[in-house]
């Protein structure tokens, strides 16, 4: 009999003890606050793991605040999802780096295609059902620079910036380039985008993302962060 207590009374700890943890894990979201992404419990970025801040792409402009202009926005025009933050800047805004690094790509020789070329890389990203790496990369980012900061902001991934739809590339900015925090690397435009295509002078603003890597896979700011959240937690990484 007093076996069966001791049996009885471990299944009962047992059973309370399981709802108990699921419960704590289900009433995470304030755990995502001051997350700048969070995949799961083993892979996140935490303000603390933070080694500096950053320099915002353009002085003049802020963080967005709505959220269509933020990560994790659709992007239904090309069947895909954005990754970044879209900046008010208008067209010829200087655009600085937002840490120093070293520039892994710099294309001033991009041309955009013309309307129906772009219209038919669309067509095929929604025949796909998201947007393909290649025609992102070389079609949608227009002319673009990539910054490779090592692991200079935080030591638990390697981070890269992403400047894009620039009108002009600053002057000796190439591949293997050493730039500091707030250099001059280019200007903002529109180019990769339906007005670049359609040379005009209209939607231009800085297409801007930092990715963090890892040995298996590639992280964006802000991925994974509730929407209630975004914004606050984009702004810790800031200066
Ligand atoms: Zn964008």
């Amino acid at each position: 009999m007093k076996i069966n207590y001791y049996i009885g009374l471990t299944l009962l700890l047992g059973a309370c003890a399981a709802p108990t943890t699921s419960m704590n894990l289900e009433s995470t979201p304030p755990l995502k606050e001051k997350f700048l992404f969070y995949i799961d419990e083993n892979t996140n970025l935490h303000e603390s793991e933070l080694l500096t801040t950053i320099q915002l792409p353009s002085k003049d402009y802020l963080v967005p605040s709505v959220l269509n202009l933020l990560p994790n926005a659709k992007r239904e025009y090309r069947s895909g999802y954005h990754e970044g933050i879209d900046f008010s800047a208008p067209l010829n805004t200087p655009i600085t780096a937002v840490s120093g690094g070293i520039v892994v790509r710099s294309n001033p020789q991009h041309m955009d295609v013309d309307l129906d070329t772009y219209n038919a890389f669309l067509s095929t990203s929604a025949e796909l059902g998201k947007t393909p790496d290649d025609i992102y990369q070389y079609i949608l980012l227009g002319k673009s620079i990539v910054i490779d900061h090592g692991y200079t902001i935080t030591s638990k991934f390697r981070t890269i910036s992403v400047y894009a739809h620039l009108s002009n590339i600053a002057e000796g900015i190439l591949p293997g380039t050493l730039v500091e925090k707030g250099d001059l690397i280019g200007f903002s435009g529109n180019t990769g985008t339906s007005d670049g295509a359609l040379r005009n002078n209209k939607g231009a603003h800085l297409h801007w993302e930092l990715h963090f890597d890892d040995a298996t896979e590639r992280y964006f700011l802000g991925q994974n962060i509730p929407s209630d959240y975004l914004h606050d937690n984009i702004k810790i990484l800031f200066d």
